[in-house]
């Protein structure tokens, strides 16, 4: 991934909560499309021009051609609030990032993200490096908001169930039944997203707890309730793989080391 820098000329005398709010709604909307990660982008003001740090997947990813029609409207209303479009600057590469996939077109993909991980839920199957949601077709409204909304529920519900100190049994029925809320949402993205792209698109449902070791390995698929063991783990995580449910899962956290 890449740092890079978003400067905003101002052409004229500005008023800062306008402008700030010019400048949030475009960081929004290339979050929203994919083109910049995370949540947090420091923003600075200075004499005549304001700032923003961001990380981007790959180093062209805010050429105007991955912008979505929202990006170019939000560079349209910049020009309302007295600032130019942003110009860039590329920092560097990001030292403690995810590589970005280089397959064109990878065999199966998969949605999975953690409450550490920033970078897109979309994954190769076969690399497990994400893929930058702007190379894919908009999921609905132009955008990808809808997969950044869920991966954010997910996060939100991932981070819960490893404090461990509130609602952490709820957290945990939304990251690992396969009809949550939060999966039902997360598997209806990963259809249209197999739908729009061609590719296979898996599900990633988490699991911990459980009786025993043999049990566990012996969990049917939730779905279809056919065995769907792998042989060998995939990416360490992996231990259960169901072509027809597009559902991946692991062996229950307690039992795998
Ligand atoms: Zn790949
Ligand atoms: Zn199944």
């Amino acid at each position: 991934m890449w740092v890079c820098e978003l400067t905003f000329d101002c052409y004229q005398d500005i008023q800062l909560a306008d402008a700030e709010q010019a400048v949030r709604r475009l960081l929004d909307a290339l979050r929203y499309n994919g083109q910049i990660l995370g949540r947090e982008f420091p923003t600075s003001i200075h004499q005549g021009w304001l700032t923003s740090r961001v990380v981007c997947p790959e180093r062209d990813s805010l050429h105007p051609r991955h912008h979505s029609r929202q990006v170019e409207l939000a560079i349209e209303q910049l020009q309302q609030v007295g600032l130019l479009a942003p110009k860039l600057q590329v920092r560097g590469q990001d030292l403690n990032s995810d590589t970005t996939d280089d397959c064109t077109s990878p065999g199966w993909q998969l949605l999975y993200t953690t409450y550490l991980h920033t970078c897109s839920p979309l994954r190769c199957g076969k690399h497990f490096s994400p893929i930058p949601l702007y190379k894919i077709p908009a999921v609905a409204n132009g955008d990808h908001k809808q997969v950044l909304k869920w991966q954010e529920d997910w996060e939100a519900c991932d981070q819960l169930q490893m404090n461990g100190s509130v609602m952490e049994h709820a957290a945990l029925a939304e990251l690992g039944e396969p009809g949550s809320r939060l999966a039902r949402r997360g598997r209806d993205l990963a259809k249209r997203i197999e739908y729009l792209t061609r590719v296979p698109t898996f599900y990633y449902l988490y699991r911990v707890g459980g009786e025993s070791l043999e049990k566990e390995q012996q969990r049917p698929c939730p779905g279809c309730g056919n065995d769907w063991r792998l042989s060998e783990p995939l990416h360490d995580i992996f231990d259960f793989y169901c072509e027809p449910c597009r559902l991946v899962s692991n062996l229950s956290w307690d039992f795998k080391n």
